[in-house]
């Protein structure tokens, strides 16, 4: 049984292929979504269904699986069993964990309703409504004050994800939106990219991350660094001695792994990611393997293997090999060995910093190389054409087609 059908959960179903195993994949959605380009989804520039897919149709072909949508809400590790959240209970000779992680406030779950998170479709349409919301308002509003408070964004956290929706949301301030309101200037907008440590994209060399905070001052981002959040109220976020009104506030700073080391009661670092063993097993549980990000192991060099797609498809792939080693009878492989391949982030429309280790990448160049690897790494000829078709048009027309407001229940997002 594989619980998760991200990007570790399809990886491993993937290279099971073949094998005498009957698999069960369970998700608690029908789809599965490229979380890579989901600010996107966030900023109006691609629809969710380019970003998403139905996890039944994607895995039409093999009949070894069987694809459920169902909540997993413990495992029973002396019955070999999850539970379900309907109260229902299904059986496992073998269970992959491979649920993932949302946002984490650092101790501040207060804040979320205010700052909120990007994490699914849902989250992403949200905020997508928030951010158009907030220049409709703007266009009928008569106080100079709050209109400019409407015009206002504010990002927390400097990671690649904060990174890639300020640069956005400055684009389709300064490029899109324009020539379609009247009252308004949409080039007044503020965007406001906070983040605590002393860089953005952390994690990449100074020189990248150096570039990446000019390339957003370019845009018209105000960087923001060296000073944590440390309050958020309706419309207003206070970071050190500062306090930025600004209506849309989003989150992308912490992420709080999956709640699986609790359903094992086992060991878990402080985001509650599980602490599992060289081979990816659950500690005393040779039958249970966790991966992706709701664990926490250790690269070659001892550092942390990054919460990020490629490590979870590795760790997918590793382990569809080990069970296939059991089942073959075969000695177990050695331990689990990540290799990053690269670290790529875009900002605005027309520039990206790629690290590949060995070779460094900034501006244009380093665009068409995202650009390219990101269409490569979505899923179906339809998906990649109207990708690129999308992007052909915010790069050349500065068009974004999706940029409607939708709220759940269908009333309207203006009270
Ligand atoms: C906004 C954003 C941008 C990102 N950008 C990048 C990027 O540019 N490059 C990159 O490499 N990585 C990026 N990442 C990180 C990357 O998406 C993750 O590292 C990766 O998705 C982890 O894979 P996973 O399989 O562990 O979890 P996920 O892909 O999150 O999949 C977990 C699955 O488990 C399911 N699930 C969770 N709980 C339950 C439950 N209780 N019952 C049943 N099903 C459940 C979920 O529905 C989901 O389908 C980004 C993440 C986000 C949120």
């Amino acid at each position: 049984m594989i619980v998760g059908a991200g990007f570790g959960g399809l990886w491993a179903v993937k290279h099971l292929k073949g094998a005498p195993a009957d698999i069960t994949l369970v998700d608690q959605r029908n789809h599965h979504l490229f979380q890579p380009l989901l600010y996107q989804a966030a900023t109006a520039s691609l629809a969710p269904s380019e970003i998403a897919w139905p996890i039944r149709s994607m895995l039409h072909g093999r009949k070894d699986v069987t694809t459920l949508m169902a909540a997993v809400v413990g495992v029973d590790i002396a019955a070999r069993a999850v539970r379900l959240a309907d109260g229902t209970a299904i059986a496992y000779d073998t269970l992959i964990l491979a649920t993932g992680a949302r946002h984490g406030y650092f101790g501040h779950d207060e804040w979320e309703k205010l700052a909120p998170g990007l994490k699914t479709i849902e989250d992403a349409t949200a905020i997508r409504g928030t951010i158009l919301t907030a220049f409709e308002q703007a266009e009928r509003e008569t106080d100079p004050k709050r209109q400019q408070a409407l015009l206002s964004f504010a990002i927390v956290g400097g990671g690649p994800t904060g990174v890639e929706l300020a640069g956005t949301i400055a684009d389709l301030a300064h490029d899109t939106l324009p020539r379609d309101f009247r009252a308004i200037d949409t080039h007044r907008t503020r965007v406001v990219l906070i983040e605590a440590g002393p860089k953005i994209l952390n994690g990449y060399p100074d020189d990248l991350s150096d570039y990446a905070r000019h390339a957003l001052e370019k845009l018209g981002v105000e960087v923001c660094l060296g000073a944590p959040v440390t309050q958020i109220e309706p419309g207003a976020v206070t970071f050190g001695e500062r306090r930025v009104e600004a209506e849309t506030i989003v989150w992308a700073a912490g992420v709080r792994a999956s709640p699986a080391a609790e359903w094992l009661g086992t060991t878990a670092d402080r985001s509650g990611r599980i602490l599992v063993e060289p081979d990816l097993t659950v500690p005393g549980h040779p039958e249970i393997f966790a991966i992706g990000d709701t664990v926490a192991v250790k690269a070659p060099d001892g550092s942390p293997v990054p919460g990020i797609a490629p490590a979870a498809k590795q760790e997918g792939t590793y382990v569809a090999d080990a069970i296939r080693r059991r089942l073959a009878g075969r000695p177990a492989a050695p331990a689990f060995h990540y290799h990053h391949q690269g670290s790529l982030a875009q900002i605005g429309k027309r520039k990206a910093v790629i690290d590949f280790g060995w070779i460094r990448l900034r501006g244009a160049i380093a665009w068409w190389l995202w650009g390219i690897a990101h269409i490569y790494f979505l899923v179906g000829v339809r998906s990649r054409l109207s990708v690129a078709l999308n992007w052909l048009w915010v790069y050349t027309r500065n068009q974004r087609g999706a940029r409607l407001i939708t709220r759940a229940g269908g009333e309207s997002a203006i009270e």
